[in-house]
């Protein structure tokens, strides 16, 4: 391909170049070997960490600096087998560690590949949606508003195509492209309104586009630009977790000070004493905390995944469970986004329409052959419309939006003959509909030869617009009186819930002007549609507020319908049983901060608003402290879904760029599944609370039985070996457990968790810290029988050690129990639901058994064999905690009962 450059050539010039088809595009085998000899259209990622740099990662840690050095103690002692193992607990431990930091990343990496974007193109002379990573050089692109532009491309056809070029120039005003070359060959990238970048955004209008450039060699690939990357961002939860291992970490190494200068000052050598330290350093210190957490977040995406909520962003899983107020789309989201048209309204007449769904089943009542109005009627309702009826066995389908659809069922419930009708009324131009202007135009050529203007719209536009109403086939002018009785007609329709259009038309000046189409219009009517509920909505609704959510409705539909179906919805009272507002976007003009914040306060329902209302609307619940997720799916949504905590887009309806500002796409465009997502977000939170309980009480446990025995000069309760393995034995494997929870019965019915609240509550260090003491307690008890029976010295002190090992072991992992909830008690139905649970507390009761009865083991541990008494101590003194926690948990909750009940 030659020199120059692409904006300058013509659009026949570049064609050839590239080799292609302007019409049919490329063949699918060509594509294909296209792609095979340039490689994908993909820009460099950011790389992901390589196994090697994963595997490597685990061994440069402190912990690892701590265990080498308990292994050179244990050299210099001369116990060569305790050196070894504590080896060999270097290799496990960077095990685990990889492990979890694996599962992790393999989650995040299924997300990416789910995000993959989505490019229209014509090959072979018909329209195809492929992955963009798979377009070449000479594919056919066809752009429309909401896309994102996937390559680099010469624009060949177009219709006011505007687009966003920020990302590329940092321009942000949209610019108008046109297809005619740019004569100056070193026109900056902004100045080539012949062609359009990869990265950039379409916000209005439509274009064909031949690819020119893809991958690294667009513009976007030149500057180095990196794909925005999905989900690595650390959360708030991790960031306020690695805080608190940072402060943990100073608490535990004085301690263990403490612990190595008391034993030796009580006569224990030193080394050993270092040693002792060291371990419980180690064994005390969170640092696969971390990882554990991610971890939970990262699977647990992969379970909303297969919910249909697909989280872009890693921390979005968090702020889900957070969320306060849910502000939803009502079409297709609350409802089903099925249109019937279950009346017209015509004059003072209504004619009701049988039948639901999309059955066209001829209904004989209706005869527009004797009944001018209702001909009029249906005809600008066929004809002002760019939907399609396919149908098939299964029945009717509608192809495009749901509201047209519905005017075209009822032309066929009519008898009316729409193929005969569009030959008949060819059509000359249309004005699109916007959410904006909410009105459609569309100009035709009637049967006698006159240009007329066939219109449909939101009634109170349309009823100002008009100086004339339609009456039989004669019309009459419209009186103030007419006006009234207008919008009486609308109110009607509207407070039956039913979504309202007006119809109207004009005969046009020749020549008209674009000015023209928009006054003098004649009122012919009005359509009723009924949109149904979801089924689920409105128990999913009652669901957020038992959860401390609000949920709020935004429409671009009228303040009767929109109230109506609030209403029905069960939006317009809040818990206290207080009346909730609808405002109307006319309310919403020129507010400042306070007004905005009168205008959230207590609203249900927004109704005519418009996109650029969404983002004010969150911008002001935000300012009240609220947690804030938005749905949409246009572009003009992409301000208010980035500025939300989570922008939730549709994964049906919604465009490109309103799913890249999005934290959450949902696949079924569905309420329940935004509030399935809020609930696991929560889950996950709270799965983390648990291993954080759980892990935190367990170390602590650990130190306190140490240093407490050192404090009363008993000998050592816990061998070196036996404090690391309880580390990686009965801590690991049930905080695993207990952060795969699958739910907890009242997660959704308390209020939602403050996201600014400490992750270490007052309430929740307490705990903590009662609960490990609790451990401790239980495992010197137990010690001290062992030694009242074995004595303290040599093999009897080993007895008793192991008495005391098997004690805090099993302790631990019944207090995994404990740790499932914090008000809850263990014993309910609940028990069995957590199998992970059961099978961590089955492998650690193994693995504890093989450190005392098989030989090779016991060696490396220093435990003995024990008999039926000992088991008994030490299943008293593991059960014990959990008795206890029982017993408060219950005392608890009738206080908690009593004081509530009060209220
Ligand atoms: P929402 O998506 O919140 O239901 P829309 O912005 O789609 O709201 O619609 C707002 C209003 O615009 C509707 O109440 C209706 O009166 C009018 N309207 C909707 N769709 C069309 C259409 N295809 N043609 C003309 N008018 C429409
Ligand atoms: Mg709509």
């Amino acid at each position: 391909m030659s020199e120059q450059p692409w904006h300058t050539r013509s659009i026949d010039d570049t064609v050839r170049a590239i080799e292609t088809d302007q019409a049919a595009g490329l063949s699918r085998a060509e594509a294909a070997s296209r792609l095979a000899t340039h490689g994908p259209n993909e820009l460099a990622a950011a790389k992901p960490r390589s196994l090697l740099a994963l595997i490597a990662h685990q061994f440069r840690s402190l912990i690892v600096g701590l265990l080498v050095l308990a292994s050179s103690v244990a050299f210099v002692l001369g116990d060569h087998i305790e050196a070894i193992a504590i080896l060999v607990v270097i290799l496990l431990n960077a095990l685990i560690g990889f492990l979890t930091e694996w599962k992790a990343a393999n989650a995040l990496d299924s997300l990416r590949k789910q995000a993959v974007s989505i490019a229209r193109v014509r090959r072979d002379g018909a329209q195809l949606e492929i992955p963009a990573a798979d377009l070449v050089v000479g594919d056919l692109v066809l752009l429309a508003a909401g896309d994102r532009v996937p390559a680099d491309a010469r624009l060949i056809e177009q219709a006011t195509l505007q687009v966003d070029e920020a990302a590329l120039t940092g321009e942000s005003v949209a610019v108008s492209k046109a297809t005619d070359p740019v004569s100056d060959p070193n026109a900056p990238i902004g100045d080539r309104l012949s062609m359009v970048y990869l990265g950039t955004a379409v916000t209005d209008g439509r274009g064909t586009a031949v690819v020119t450039a893809t991958g690294p060699a667009t513009e976007m690939g030149r500057i180095g630009a990196l794909i925005d990357d999905v989900a690595d961002k650390a959360t708030p939860l991790e960031g306020k977790l690695a805080q608190l291992s940072r402060a943990l970490l100073v608490i535990v190494l004085v301690l263990c000070a403490v612990i190595v200068v008391t034993g030796w000052l009580r006569g224990i050598e030193l080394l050993y004493m270092v040693e002792i330290g060291i371990s419980l350093a180690i064994a005390a210190i969170p640092e696969g905390l971390l990882a554990v957490t991610t971890m939970t977040l990262a699977v647990g995406m992969q379970r909303m995944a297969r919910m249909g909520a697909l989280v872009r962003r890693l921390p979005a899983v968090e702020s889900l469970g957070s969320t306060t107020v849910i502000c939803s789309d009502k079409t297709g989201t609350l409802t089903r986004n099925e249109m019937t048209v279950q009346a017209l309204a015509l004059g003072d007449r209504r004619v009701v329409i049988e039948g639901s769904g999309y059955d066209t089943t001829r209904i004989d009542a209706l005869n527009p052959e004797a009944d001018a109005h209702l001909d009029l009627a249906l005809r600008i309702g066929a004809l002002c419309n760019d939907a399609a009826l396919d149908h098939t066995d299964e029945g009717v389908t509608v192809l495009g939006d749901p509201t047209e659809g519905a005017l075209l069922v009822v032309a066929d419930k009519a008898g009316l003959d729409r193929a005969q009708l569009a030959q008949d009324y060819p059509r000359l131009a249309e004005v699109p509909f916007t959410s904006t202007s909410k009105r459609m135009v569309t100009v035709h050529r009637t049967p006698d030869g006159a240009t007329v203007a066939y219109v449909k719209g939101a009634p109170d536009e349309l009823t100002a617009a008009s100086t004339t109403v339609q009456d039989g086939d004669q019309t009459s002018p419209m009186t103030d009186e007419g006006r009234t009785r207008a919008a009486a007609t609308n109110h009607d329709l509207a407070s039956e819930a039913l979504r309202v259009l007006a119809l109207a038309w004009r005969t046009l000046p020749d020549p008209y002007t674009d000015d023209d189409l928009s006054r003098d219009l004649t009122l012919v009517g009005f359509v009723g549609m009924l949109d149904p509920l979801r089924d689920e909505a409105r128990e999913t609704i009652a669901i957020c507020r038992t959860a401390g959510i609000r949920t709020v409705m935004i429409t671009g539909d009228q303040e009767t319908t929109a109230a109506e179906i609030g209403r029905q919805l069960g939006l317009d009272t809040d818990t206290q049983g207080r009346r909730l507002r609808t405002v109307h976007g006319r309310a919403l003009h020129d507010l400042d901060d306070e007004g905005w914040r009168e205008a959230v306060a207590d609203a249900a329902v927004f109704a005519r608003v418009s996109p650029e209302h969404k983002l004010r609307i969150v911008e002001a619940l935000q300012r009240d402290g609220h947690v804030v997720a938005m749905t949409g799916d246009g572009v003009n949504d992409a301000p208010a879904l980035r500025q939300a905590d989570i922008g939730i887009a549709m994964g049906i309806r919604g465009t490109e760029v309103a799913k890249e500002s999005s934290a959450m796409v949902i696949t079924d465009d569905n309420f329940a599944t935004i509030v399935t997502a809020v609930e696991q977000g929560r889950i996950i939170v709270h799965n983390i609370l648990r291993f954080i309980h759980f892990l935190f009480s367990c170390n602590l446990a650990e130190i306190v039985t140490v240093f407490a025995a050192i404090m009363i000069g008993w000998p050592l309760p816990l061998g070196v070996l036996q404090i690391l393995w309880l580390n990686l034995v009965t801590d690991i494997f049930p905080a695993m457990a207990l952060a795969l929870e699958p739910s907890a019965p009242d997660v959704m019915a308390r209020p939602p968790r403050d996201p600014a609240a400490p992750l270490m509550t007052r309430r929740f260090g307490w705990l903590i810290v009662w609960q490990g003491s609790l451990l401790a307690a239980c495992t010197l008890a137990a010690f001290s029988v062992g030694m009242s029976w074995y004595g303290t010295e040599g093999e009897g002190l080993r007895h008793a050690v192991t008495v005391a090992f098997m004690a805090l072991a099993l302790g631990q992992v019944a207090h995994a129990f404990n740790a499932r909830s914090q008000t809850r008690s263990a014993f309910t139905s609940r028990l069995f639901t957590n199998g992970w649970l059961w099978g961590a507390t089955g492998l650690c009761i193994l693995l504890q058994i093989a450190a005392v009865y098989l030989p090779w083991l016991r060696g490396i541990l220093g435990t003995v064999p024990l008999g039926a008494a000992d088991w008994g101590v030490i299943v008293l003194a593991a059960m014990a905690p959990v008795g206890v926690v029982e017993v408060v948990k219950v005392v608890k909750r009738k206080t908690f009962r009593v004081g509530f009940s009060q209220k």
